[in-house]
């Protein structure tokens, strides 16, 4: 199996990997550096900058603002962002606008996708409630159609979200909402762009393990949703909610984050010292878990190569899209083990902010000791999110062993 890239391909990526390197925004690499919390417009400094380019939607159709690149070159430009570590904040761009470009009418489209691209418009995803997240179809956030004071016709909707991420951020949020409570779980459901300066919405901060605000609680209490903010027809919000699933788990295998975590990890266990008073890196032991790592890294690439290859030819992603989430976050999660294995106690748990407020001592140790607690805690959402790695793994045993 020839597995190099073609010379213009190997061309694109020089050029692209030249250009990250010279427009990447210093400040939001030095933030990044010293585990501060980034703010809305760290994220979007990024985000605008990509959109000048042109750069910042390659997979979307071309007449709504796509590249037109082959499979190869989008791929190489998402391997080469994550190679350089860079934020994003993908609701937008990797979520709602494949919805609207697909299933928007007209004036959603007109709205909604170029304020998405230009960074106007923040999009949170409110999916996930209290007794619904596997089992998302159950949800109850109920809206039912009202007519107006000013005679227009609306959904007043009442309900909770949760975990919804960058929520405190979002100018709209994408909500699944029960329109039919006597359907069927799946046929019942609609597909609603709310506003998130509405009247009734208050978002609260859910506080993580590692210390960060990235997840919220969102309360809806009598907000009142224009009916030409659905998206899709009513009681079908299922087939637009199930679309965009697809979206947000491809990609997320990582392995160009975790090629260049490894990187990283050699270079922080050359230095460490291990209980021989050698270098952690020649540890026979440690040696073993970084290779066993790299070898499923490998493995997962290939995989990866394997997918891309079928896209190319046409075929799109397949079960091998649950199979890259369940692989690419425990590779992820394994790698921040060995870091914090690396850090030793200077890896005890210390949370942005403390030292500040005169809770906790202030970081001792190597500088990488001081990431290695919290990224080890922040790593495990990842094999819960974009549905749980058990749920893959029941996804898997269907669709591929016919269990
Ligand atoms: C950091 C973070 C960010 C998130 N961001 C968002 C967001 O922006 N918007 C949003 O809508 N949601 C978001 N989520 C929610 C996420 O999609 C859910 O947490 C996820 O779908 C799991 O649902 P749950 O938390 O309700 O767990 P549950 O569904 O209650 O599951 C609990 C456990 O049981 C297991 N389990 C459940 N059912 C089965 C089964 N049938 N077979 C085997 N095992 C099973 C699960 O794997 C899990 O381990 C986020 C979650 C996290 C952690």
């Amino acid at each position: 199996m020839d597995l190099d890239f073609l010379p213009e391909h190997a061309e694109f990526r020089k050029e692209v990997r030249g250009w990250i390197e010279a427009n990447y925004p210093a400040e939001v690499k030095r933030k990044q550096a010293s585990g501060e919390e980034m703010t809305k417009e760290d994220i979007l400094s990024w985000h605008r900058i990509l959109y000048a380019k042109g750069w910042l939607t390659p997979s979307w159709p071309v007449e709504y603002g796509g590249t037109g690149w082959d499979p190869v070159r989008k791929y190489i430009w998402s391997e080469e962002l994550a190679r350089a570590g860079t934020i994003q904040n993908s609701f937008g761009i990797g979520m709602i606008g494949p919805v609207l470009y697909t299933y928007g009418t007209a004036e959603q489209k007109a709205k909604f996708l170029d304020a998405t691209r230009s960074g106007d418009i923040w999009w949170c995803q409110g999916y996930s409630e209290p007794g619904a997240g596997s089992d998302l179809a159950g949800l109850s956030t109920k809206a039912e159609r009202i007519t107006g004071d000013d005679g227009k016709e609306y959904y007043l909707v009442n309900g909770q979200k949760t975990w919804t991420t960058q929520g405190q951020f979002a100018d709209w949020g994408f909500f699944l909402v029960r329109t039919d409570p006597t359907a069927k779980k799946q046929e019942g459901i609609s597909f609603l762009l709310v506003d998130m300066k509405s009247p009734g919405i208050t978002v609260r901060p859910i506080i993580t393990i590692d210390g960060g605000h990235e997840v919220n609680d969102v309360f809806l209490e009598n907000v009142k949703v224009p009916v030409e903010n659905r998206v899709h027809e009513e009681n079908k919000g299922w087939t637009a909610a199930k679309f965009l699933l697809a979206h947000e788990r491809s990609g997320i295998a990582g392995v160009a984050r975790s090629k260049r975590g490894i990187e990283r990890l050699r270079e922080i266990a050359k230095d460490v010292r291990s209980d021989d008073g050698g270098s952690l890196l020649a540890d026979p032991d440690f040696q073993r878990k970084v290779a066993e790592l790299e070898i499923d890294l490998a493995a997962l690439e290939y995989t990866e190569l394997r997918t891309l290859a079928g896209e190319s030819s046409g075929r799109g992603p397949g079960p091998e899209a649950n199979l890259l989430k369940i692989k690419g976050t425990e590779v992820g999660q394994r790698l921040t083990d060995l870091t914090l294995e690396a850090a030793g106690h200077y890896g005890a748990p210390y949370f942005r902010g403390f030292p500040k407020d005169g809770n906790n001592a202030y970081p001792i140790g190597p500088d990488f000791a001081h990431r290695a607690a919290p990224t080890y805690f922040n790593m495990r959402k990842t094999s819960i999110f974009g549905g749980s790695n058990e749920i893959q793994r029941n996804i898997i045993a269907k669709v591929v062993l016919g269990l």
